[in-house]
């Protein structure tokens, strides 16, 4: 599949403030004026994203790879007595075009189900932004065999109800438990049979062309020295950045190994 390589970068709780929030994004926008052939998507946390947005758009005219914003997570309903929750709708607004669903981090901490991911999926592409769905098996899966029925449950639970109209909407990242945050990044190979093993899924769930033409980033402990292998060896589409996209030097450097 040839296309720009789509490198996401998740903040999570980071920074601390506006002010190292703005000069981290500053960064990376000034870096990516040297590299086109990628796309970069910010996922900070929800507070920063109308400062970054006023950033992000006045960059579009200075040439270079192409940087927009997304969201770490959001709920489910358009609007409405929700104490606490940040619509798709008022994502959109802030000009987010892509929305992290079902990371792990959310899947232990804030216990949501498979039920819930799905809800918030297709709540994502109803609002018509890109759902970047994260999957992915725990080591002691891993350990007993169990990766590939791990994966096509969540598939099948976290899909239910799309149809293939709307599915083109839908980015995958494959991000193991056991490699995020751990510096125990997959290797390339195994990256290269999950990113097949999703597309068999895919295909049986849905169809061989939309199989084809799927995104899927691999995430978990990506740095600038293993990045580009998962691109260039195990021919997937994009990154899932952590720790790394919260130094620009490091970031940039990622992107400049993948960059086509
Ligand atoms: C993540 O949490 O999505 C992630 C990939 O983190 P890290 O790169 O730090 O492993």
């Amino acid at each position: 599949m040839n296309m720009k390589p789509l490198v996401i970068a998740n903040w999570k709780m980071n920074p601390l403030t506006v002010s190292e929030a703005k000069c981290l994004f500053n960064s990376v926008k000034k870096g990516l004026r040297d590299f086109k052939k990628v796309e970069v998507v910010i996922c900070p946390p929800f507070i920063y994203l109308p400062i970054l947005g006023a950033l992000s758009s006045a960059r579009q005219k200075t040439g270079g790879g192409k940087l927009v914003l997304g969201s770490q997570n959001c709920f489910w309903e358009q609007k409405g007595a929700y104490t606490g929750e940040i619509s798709p709708d008022q994502l959109l607004d802030l000009a987010c075009q892509y929305v992290i669903i079902g990371h792990s981090e959310r899947r232990r901490y804030f216990q949501e189900t498979d039920e819930i991911i799905n809800k918030k999926l297709r709540a994502v592409i109803k609002a018509k932004m890109s759902p970047i769905l994260c999957i992915g098996e725990a080591k002691k899966e891993r350990e007993q065999g169990n990766t590939e029925k791990v994966l096509r449950n969540q598939l099948i639970f976290n899909l239910k109800g799309v149809s293939k109209a709307k599915f083109s909407k839908i980015i995958i990242a494959y991000e193991p438990i056991w490699a995020i945050g751990t510096g125990k990044a997959c290797g390339v190979e195994e990256s290269q049979k999950i990113g097949l093993l999703i597309r068999k899924i895919i295909t049986k769930l849905y169809s061989s062309p939309i199989a084809k033409k799927i995104r899927i980033l691999y995430g978990g402990s990506v740095n600038s020295k293993n990045a580009a292998a998962y691109i260039k060896e195990a021919h997937l589409q994009g990154l899932l950045v952590g720790g790394a996209s919260l130094n620009a030097k490091e970031f940039i450097e990622i992107i400049k190994v993948v960059s086509v």
